[in-house]
Formats: structure tokens, C-alpha cells, sequence
């Protein structure tokens, strides 16, 4: 049996009820065949940014999971779906968008998947929750790099 690693997924919702949604998605994740979830950061709320819409809730999770890395994925494209996910245009407001951060220590490239997300340092709503329940990966500079993003804890 495949050895456990610790993925870190990222979870942002800003369409419909986007609190229940990002809630949702940790019970579903954390229900996963081979998945245990190991931590959970507050909820935030951010403003869009290159997206349109309402304030988006985010939080990151960490869980153990024996799943590979495209598995995981496709898993977390189905929870996608099952909360109504649409992809009308390029980053379009949504129901829920899961986004795999970190997978251990994997650097992974294909067409469909690139880990470390290729966006996560740009971001101060993945960077703020990542830090509040892993501050090893996180830096400081990283921190005050996207420190002029407007985000608050819900
Ligand atoms: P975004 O999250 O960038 O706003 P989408 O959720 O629509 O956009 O994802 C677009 C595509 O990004 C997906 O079809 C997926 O295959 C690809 N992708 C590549 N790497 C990752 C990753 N690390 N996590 C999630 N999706 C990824
Ligand atoms: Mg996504």
C-alpha cells in the first residue's frame, strides 16, 4: 500500500451560499477514501482579485492521503461539480474551487496539474490561512509580499 503524504488543498467559494459551500467541501474532503484530515484554518473572507463577483471565503486544509496526486484531484473536481461548479470563462466567479497546494514534497508538471501551485505565492488567501495552521511553510517575506490584499478573518 502506497505510504501516506500530506496534501494541501485550498478552498475559495464567492457565488450562492460560499460559507456553507467552503464547509461542505471540508466534510466531503475529509470523507474521502484514504484521506484523513489533519487541519483545518479559520475562514476568511477576501476581496476578488482578476475575478469579479462577491467577497470570496477561503481556508486551507491539510490531510494525509494515500491517494496519487491526480487522483486526489479528480476528487476534488467531483466535489467541484457536486457544488454546482460552472467554468463559463477564465477565472469566472464560482460555487467552489479546490486547488491542490502541496502535495509532500512533490514537484509535479503536466497539462493538467502543476504542484506547487504555480499561483499560491501571489495569493494572500491561500498565504494568511497556510500560515495560520503551517507557519513552516510559509515566510515572512512571502507574508509581507502580499500584504496590500484585502482579506480579513470571517
Ligand atoms: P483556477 O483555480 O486557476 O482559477 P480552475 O479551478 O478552473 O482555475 O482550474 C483550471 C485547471 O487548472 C484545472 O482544469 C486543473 O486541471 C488545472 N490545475 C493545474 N494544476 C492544478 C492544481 N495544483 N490544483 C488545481 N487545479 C490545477
Ligand atoms: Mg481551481
Amino acid at each position: 500500500m502506497r505510504e501516506p503524504v500530506i496534501a494541501t488543498i485550498g478552498l475559495g467559494a464567492n457565488l450562492g451560499d460560499a460559507r456553507q459551500a467552503v464547509h461542505g467541501a471540508v466534510v466531503a474532503i475529509a470523507a474521502l477514501d484514504g484521506c484523513q484530515l489533519l487541519a483545518t484554518s479559520p475562514l476568511y473572507r477576501s476581496a476578488p482579485i482578476d475575478s469579479s463577483g462577491p467577497d470570496y471565503f477561503n481556508a486551507v486544509l491539510q490531510i494525509s492521503t494515500r491517494l496519487t496526486a491526480p487522483d486526489l484531484l479528480a476528487c476534488l473536481h467531483r466535489i467541484e461539480r457536486g457544488a454546482g461548479r460552472e467554468r463559463p470563462y477564465r477565472n469566472a466567479p464560482r460555487t467552489l474551487d479546490l486547488d491542490l497546494l502541496l502535495y509532500g514534497q512533490a514537484r509535479l508538471d503536466s497539462p493538467t496539474l502543476t504542484v506547487p501551485h504555480p499561483r499560491m505565492l501571489l495569493r494572500a488567501f491561500v498565504l494568511r490561512p497556510l500560515a495560520d495552521i503551517a507557519p513552516a511553510l510559509v515566510s515572512a517575506q512571502a507574508l509581507a509580499a502580499v500584504a496590500n490584499q484585502v482579506i480579513a478573518k470571517d
